[in-house]
């Protein structure tokens, strides 16, 4: 188990390792609105099952989840719909960029898995089977599983991809043509756009992550959103297929489950223990972020804190 001392001794190394460290790569300027943040932020946030938390950095300030939203939409639809979901999404690593046309095509339409885009489309659409208001239901269930009722969406962030997303809109597009897709695609999309533009801080983040690291129980309230089995497979979902096309290299490297987003953050958890929340949006070239994953390589070898 983690003890408080652990924490201290993390946070205070951190500091001093971060400042020897020099941020490279870009911000994901394919969004607009996203290519004006500052790329010097840089937050870290750790929640321990116990109930601490340790921060440094702009760990308090909001950013935008993109990807890492993913990982909210699949937890309602998997804990609503059960292993049917994977009968029209894979769980298989793609190999390929998170946006790539080719490989849709070549596989019929069936996303090869949750996190690249194609594969959350499919996602919003199960929403869209499941309830009337899905828009209402993702915001209300991520407000109740990171305990924080102010969460929301960045419309400026969700319009100005919509007015860009070419790419999301010829995935969702080929996998109607592939009878992969129910219901309307611009309402679909309108979704996926507002829930990839949810904006959290590192604290929210690390702290809502814990319902990965707490087998699919809520620590808020002791509800039960996935049974341990499901919890298994979403966090070994995140393990293989969280960091892009760059997911054996991070498991190499840091060796936690996670997720990570254009925005610039991951979350990442080890289950019993604790979970980790970075942000930082200069990217590397497949689109995680530099320094986050400099920082949780940093915590998980030089403290031994990794599931391996
Ligand atoms: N909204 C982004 C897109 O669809 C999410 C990408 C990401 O964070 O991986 O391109």
């Amino acid at each position: 188990m983690l003890i408080e001392k652990d924490f201290e001794n993390i946070i205070s190394k951190l500091e001093t390792e971060i400042k020897k460290i020099l941020p490279k790569g870009n911000v994901a300027d394919y969004i607009p609105e996203l290519s004006k943040i500052n790329p010097d932020k840089f937050g870290v946030s750790i929640s321990t099952i116990d109930g601490l938390h340790f921060g440094t950095g702009d760990f308090d300030e909001n950013f935008s989840l993109q990807s890492i939203a993913k990982v909210f939409s699949l937890t309602m639809v998997y804990g609503a719909l059960g292993e049917k979901i994977w009968n029209r999404v894979g769980v298989e690593p793609s190999g390929n960029p998170f946006n790539s046309l080719v490989q849709l095509e070549y596989e019929k339409g069936v996303p090869r898995n949750p996190f690249i885009n194609a594969g959350a489309l499919v996602i919003c659409d199960y929403l869209f089977d499941i309830f009337e208001n899905p828009e209402i239901e993702l915001l209300n269930f991520v407000r109740k599983i990171s305990g924080n009722s102010n969460i929301n969406f960045n419309l400026k962030v969700a319009e100005s991809e919509s007015a860009n997303g070419y790419r999301n809109k010829a995935l969702i597009n080929l996998m109607k043509s592939f009878g992969n897709i129910n219901n309307d695609i611009d309402k679909i999309l309108d979704l996926y756009f507002k829930m990839c533009s949810i904006e959290m801080s590192c604290k929210d983040l690390s702290h809502t992550f814990l319902l990965y690291s707490n087998h699919g129980e809520l620590i808020q309230t002791g509800e039960k959103l996935l049974t341990v089995s499901q919890t298994k497979r979403l966090n070994s979902v995140m393990q293989t297929c969280g960091f892009y096309d760059e997911s054996g290299e991070f498991t190499f490297k840091v060796g936690l489950p996670g997720k990570s987003g254009v925005g610039g953050g991951i979350a990442a958890i080890h289950p019993g223990k604790y979970s980790v929340a970075v942000w930082s949006p200069l990217l590397n070239e497949k689109g995680n972020s530099y320094l986050g994953m400099k920082i949780l390589e940093f915590i998980t070898t030089k403290f031994e804190k990794s599931i391996f």
